[in-house]
This record gives structure tokens, C-alpha cells and sequence, in this order.
């Protein structure tokens, strides 16, 4: 087996299905990856199955897709989890492809954006391509029904410590703040509601499955909230620093740092046990031996 046969294979899973915005992905980065745009290469410092895969720009400046030996050794024709790793990467190839400068700011909003889409192209793979074909890893059902029930909020918090719908609503005000539609004293407010409103949630100490999504919203309000607060101040540090002394962002927003570090044994511990619970489940059941 060749790492161009899963692509292959990948590719005939898709040409079977009918979601444009995945054929149009595969179809882009097979493209790229056939004209040598990108090279696909094994890498040594990639060692399990769940996190075998990255895309990475070489010192010359080169696309990367990268792959671990245990990617490669543990494929076989019955396995959906490789074609939804691969289809994930092949998402963020897309976006490399279309937008080369926000994909290599890691700080730029559209990073976390590519980052959501990427798993919700997985999520779709998997729902419209996979479902009905394979027997899905308990990772990939997982996904699936964070996509169907609760618009992926759990699976990205999960996957990637962002709530999407705290994301989102920091990009509503910050769409609101551009186009005049509100003003700075009217963003403020609206981000005091909204940290009485994320404390009042979680007054009571959560429940493990509230966990979770408290570990997501909190850090995500956390995050954003200084990007909203530097638009609003024009990027001026003395503007930021003054905004945040306001009492009311700075009460709420040290609370819910506290809250975040206080249980940050809890969040990591329950986080984990998913991945473990997944690789197991990859590693025992999932993947037949050859
Ligand atoms: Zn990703």
C-alpha cells in the first residue's frame, strides 16, 4: 500500500456522494497534490493514528502533507477513520490554496474560521459519505452527532477548545461595531451581559457534561475578548488596558479566568479520556490486521 492509493480511495468515496463543497475540496487538493504543489511525505516525528496527520510549509517554503508510518501501516479498506483525518487536512490544503497569507497567521481570526470549517467538512464527510458505507469509529460517530445535535459545539470544544457559538457571536459584534450599526459604549455593555450570563450558567458547579462546554465558552470569551476590545480601541494598548478596568469586564472576565484554572485538572482529565477512549477504540476493535 502507497499513501496515493488512500487518495485514490478517498476520492472514489467522494465520487460517490453529492455534498459539492467536499467534492470540490477533494477535488481542488488532488489537483494541487498531482501538479506538485504539495508533496505528501512520511514523518518520523508522527507517531499514532489520530494525530498522524498535519500539513506543515517546508523551509523552502513548500506545502507540506504529512503522514505518520503508523497512518500508512494501519490503513485497510474497511477503515473510514484515515479517509476523515485525510479529508480534514485536505480542508485545510483547500483553504491554503485559496488564502495563503490568513492560513499561515495562527493569530488571525480566520484561522479558528478555517479550523471550524475544516471539522465541519469532517463532520459532513463523515454524515454524507461515510455513514451508510462503514462502520464508523466511536471518534467519527462522535462528530456526527455533534453536527446533528448540537451545531458541532461539543466536538469543537473537544477538538479545539473553541465554542463556536461564542466565536460567532464575537464576530456578530464585531460586524455590528464595523458597519455603525452599534458604538463602542453599546459593544461594552453587550459584552457585560454576556459575562453575567456565561457566570449565571455555571453558578452551581457543572455537571461532567456541562464541563465541557463551560471549558469552551469561558475560554473562547476569554480570548476574543481582548481581539474585540483592541478593533474597538483602534489597537491601542492604553485604549485596551483602559476598557478593560471598566469594572464590570474586569470583575467578569478575572472571574471566569479563575474558573478556567481552578478546574483546569477536571477539563484536562475529561478531555483526555475521550482521546484515550478513541485511540483504544481505533486500536482494539476498529482496525482489522491485515
Ligand atoms: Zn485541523
Amino acid at each position: 500500500m502507497n499513501f496515493s492509493e488512500i487518495i485514490d480511495n478517498l476520492g472514489s468515496v467522494i465520487n460517490n456522494g453529492d455534498k459539492d463543497n467536499i467534492i470540490q475540496v477533494f477535488s481542488a487538493v488532488d489537483k494541487a497534490i498531482k501538479n506538485n504543489q504539495i508533496d505528501v511525505l512520511m514523518d518520523d516525528n508522527l507517531h499514532n493514528l489520530l494525530n498522524g496527520m498535519c500539513c506543515k510549509i517546508n523551509d523552502s517554503g513548500k506545502m507540506n502533507l504529512l503522514y505518520s508510518k503508523k497512518f500508512l501501516e494501519t490503513y485497510n479498506q474497511n477503515s473510514s477513520i484515515h479517509l476523515s483525518i485525510l479529508i480534514h487536512e485536505f480542508s485545510h490544503l483547500f483553504d491554503y490554496l485559496n488564502s495563503r497569507k490568513a492560513y499561515m497567521d495562527p493569530s488571525n481570526i480566520m484561522f479558528t474560521l478555517m479550523e471550524l470549517r475544516a471539522l465541519h467538512n469532517e463532520a459532513e464527510f463523515i454524515k454524507y459519505f461515510l455513514a451508510d458505507k462503514f462502520k464508523l469509529s466511536e471518534m467519527e460517530e462522535f462528530i456526527m452527532q455533534s453536527y446533528e445535535n448540537d451545531d458541532m459545539e461539543t466536538v469543537s470544544v473537544l477538538l479545539q477548545n473553541t465554542s463556536p457559538s461564542m466565536f460567532f457571536w464575537f464576530l456578530e459584534m464585531e460586524g455590528y461595531f464595523m458597519d455603525k450599526i452599534v458604538n463602542k459604549d453599546a459593544i461594552f455593555q453587550k459584552i457585560k451581559l454576556m459575562g453575567y450570563e456565561l457566570l449565571d450558567r455555571y453558578k452551581k458547579a457543572p455537571n461532567i457534561n456541562e464541563l465541557l462546554i463551560q471549558k469552551g465558552k469561558y475560554s473562547t470569551f476569554i480570548k476574543y475578548l481582548s481581539h474585540i476590545l483592541y478593533l474597538i480601541c483602534n489597537n491601542s494598548e492604553d485604549e485596551v488596558k483602559k476598557c478593560l478596568t471598566q469594572p464590570d469586564i474586569e470583575k467578569t472576565s478575572k472571574e471566569i479566568e479563575s474558573i478556567l484554572q481552578a478546574n483546569n485538572d477536571r477539563y484536562n482529565l475529561y478531555i483526555n479520556m475521550f482521546f484515550f477512549k478513541w485511540e483504544q477504540d481505533i486500536n482494539t476493535r476498529y482496525i482489522v490486521s491485515e
